[in-house]
């Protein structure tokens, strides 16, 4: 799967109970079942910030995250956060954004610190929440989501594929730089390869946090799978 030469891109259509379908956006959740999700107090290190307790899944004693898959995520966008903690033993990760402290736990909750109102809140959760889509256990294969979107799961990809064209679609840019970075490593040698690989995984999470709706967000993960896919390939050799 490339983009095309009128930019268009061909991807597998997902079954609907597939997570990748379903999607974790904080603000999806909100609207289902607003109290369970969100729950909102001030910060106890430090006054007038407040922080946030979100739960991504409603069970709760359920490993919801693959640790690894989490870690690998954060890796990908490591700079450009001021510190990341990740421990795939523990399933746990800590990073520093923007000035939040925000923790991730493989039971699907998270902690955000120093958040300064309500609507901040929103933002980060639901950006964050992208980020580790990814990694977030689907129901149906019982692999993380990445393994859907690269079709490696075998279980939630269906048959029928599809032309979109994301031109129109916010952060779209970012997409189609992300192909471009996929189809320059395929002609480069490996250590080149190696770091297109790189570029096109890093745009593609970023469109992923970036484009506002979940089905557009999609294509990110495909591509990003894609990406991953490439590179086992390239290790392989
Ligand atoms: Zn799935
Ligand atoms: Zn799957």
């Amino acid at each position: 799967m490339a983009m095309n030469a009128e930019g268009k891109v061909t991807v597998p259509r997902f079954r609907e109970d597939c997570l990748l379908s379903k999607g974790i956006d904080v603000k999806d959740l909100v609207e289902v079942r607003r109290e369970a999700v969100l729950y909102v107090q001030p910060c106890a290190s430090e006054r007038g910030k407040l922080m946030a307790d979100i739960e991504l899944t409603e069970k709760a004693d359920f490993p919801f995250i693959d640790p690894a898959t989490l870690c690998s995520l954060l890796e990908i966008h490591r700079r450009r956060f001021a510190e990341v903690k990740c421990s795939e033993k523990l399933g746990v990760a800590k990073l520093k954004w923007g000035g939040r402290e925000i923790s991730i736990f493989r039971n699907g909750k998270m902690k955000i610190q120093q958040a300064i109102d309500r609507a901040e809140i929103m933002r980060v959760a639901n950006s964050v929440s992208r980020l580790i889509w990814g990694a977030a256990i689907c129901d149906v294969c019982g692999q993380p989501v990445i393994n859907c979107a690269s079709e490696r799961c075998g279980r939630c990809a269906l048959p029928e594929r599809v032309a979109v064209d994301p031109s129109g679609v916010p952060g779209s840019e970012l997409l189609q730089q992300g192909y471009a970075a996929l189809a320059n490593a395929g002609r480069s040698p490996p250590a080149e390869s190696r770091s297109w690989l790189q570029r096109a995984k890093f745009l593609a999470l970023h469109f992923v946090m970036e484009t506002p709706r979940k089905d557009d967000a999609l294509l990110g993960l495909v591509l990003l799978g894609e990406a991953e896919r490439a590179e086992s390939g390239l290790m392989a050799k």
